[in-house]
């Protein structure tokens, strides 16, 4: 049943499944689209007044909902907008962002382009400082405009005090506090080239060195076409696809802990074997969660039951179409107990839970 509420569209026990790309999820107790800033901040205002819990919802492509679904305020944002001036690109927190990746590629800038067919709302982007083939959105986001709920307010932050980090950021930390409504990049004119390959793979792809520029089209197409093969592109008529694209972050260890997996890994698979490894600040180093899971023996395609490891990647967890998150749940610690029993590291799951946990 659906009523309206000023402008907000609002409905009651609405399934939240058909919103996520896992398909997965029970119904919220009222879900309101904010098609407008000021309907967002009001719908934002009006959850924190009466004390119902919120839940701002995007493209829903990095969301596990649990099963009985969510108990409070589900908002979805809906906003519009794309200002592109000169070489600054302003969009709108509900706006899509693989258009607005191909908007700044046929217009001829640099910086977002290896960040082509990653699913869900330019307003997500900043919250987990999303990344792909060597380029990650913290290098060209110069402000986040965002309305604070503590403070009641809407303010600006300067891409310094977002506290962006791998898959991290000030948005994911305090996640009760703010909604993203507007975000500002600063791009690059580099005469209709992209910014300078640093992913091996994708440079491998094009044909180039890294460090190397390659017309901006080729850029993207080319990011597409790996991430395609992999099942990282939305695809309805794909399972593979029915994910929250990785699973797991990819585990950030200190040398010591390093040297101790690396130990653990030489033990468990022969002295000739070398774990990923790529450095990660000071003092710590990156390891690869798919090669971690891959070893421990889940291979692509693992598993019977409704919900496996993708065919194409193992990172991605997926459902087959009829799987419900306890089932996704039940994968997902299947594998970080076959992990950490193996290599005693745990994994940390990248999409977020709601209403439910690992
Ligand atoms: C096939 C596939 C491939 C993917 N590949 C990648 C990849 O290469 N790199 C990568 O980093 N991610 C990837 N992802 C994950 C996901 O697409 C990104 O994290 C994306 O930014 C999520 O956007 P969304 O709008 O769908 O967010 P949602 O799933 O709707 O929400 C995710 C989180 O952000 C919060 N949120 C959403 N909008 C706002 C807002 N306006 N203000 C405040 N909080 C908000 C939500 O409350 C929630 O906590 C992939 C997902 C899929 C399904």
């Amino acid at each position: 049943m659906s009523r309206s509420l000023g402008p907000v569209q609002v409905l009651h026990d609405a399934p939240l499944a058909p919103l996520t790309t896992f398909r997965l999820g029970g119904p919220a107790t009222r879900l309101l689209t904010a098609t407008t800033d000021a309907e967002v901040i009001a719908a934002v205002r009006e959850a924190d007044e009466s004390g119902t819990p919120l839940l701002v919802i995007g493209g829903g492509s990095n969301l596990v909902i649990g099963d009985k679904g969510f108990d409070g305020t589900a908002l979805r944002i809906a906003t519009r907008g794309v200002e592109l001036r000169g070489t600054t690109l302003e969009l709108a927190a509900g706006e899509v962002w693989t258009d607005a990746v191909a908007r700044t590629v046929e217009a001829g800038l640099a910086g977002i382009e290896c960040l082509a067919g990653i699913p869900g709302s330019a307003g997500a982007t900043p919250v987990q400082n999303v990344g792909a083939y060597g380029q990650e959105v913290s290098s060209t986001i110069t402000e986040v405009t965002v309305y604070d709920r503590r403070a009641g307010e809407t303010v600006t932050l300067a891409d310094e005090e977002c506290a962006f980090s791998y898959r991290h950021s000030r948005f994911k930390a305090d996640p009760e506090r703010y909604v993203v409504l507007r975000v500002r990049f600063e791009l690059e004119d580099a005469g209709g080239m992209s910014a300078p390959v640093k992913y091996a793979e994708a440079a491998r792809a094009l044909g180039v060195d890294p460090g190397d520029r390659v017309p901006l089209a080729d850029a993207r197409e080319t990011v597409l076409k790996l991430r395609a093969g992999k099942g990282m592109v939305l695809d309805a008529e794909d399972h593979d696809t029915w994910s929250a694209g990785s699973f797991f972050t990819n585990p950030i260890l200190t040398d010591e802990r390093f040297a101790a997996f690396r130990a653990r890994v030489r033990e468990r698979l022969g002295d000739g074997v070398e774990p990923p490894a790529y450095p990660a600040g000071q003092g710590r180093t990156k390891t690869s969660a798919a090669w971690l899971i891959d070893r421990a023996g889940f291979t692509k395609g693992y598993g019977t039951g409704p919900a496996r490891i993708s065919t194409k990647h193992t990172l991605a967890l997926t459902n087959r179409g009829d799987a419900t998150t306890e089932d996704l749940l039940a994968l997902a610690r299947e594998v970080v107990a076959g992990v950490r029993e193996a290599f005693g590291v745990t994994l940390v799951n990248e999409p977020v839970t709601v209403a439910v946990s690992l």
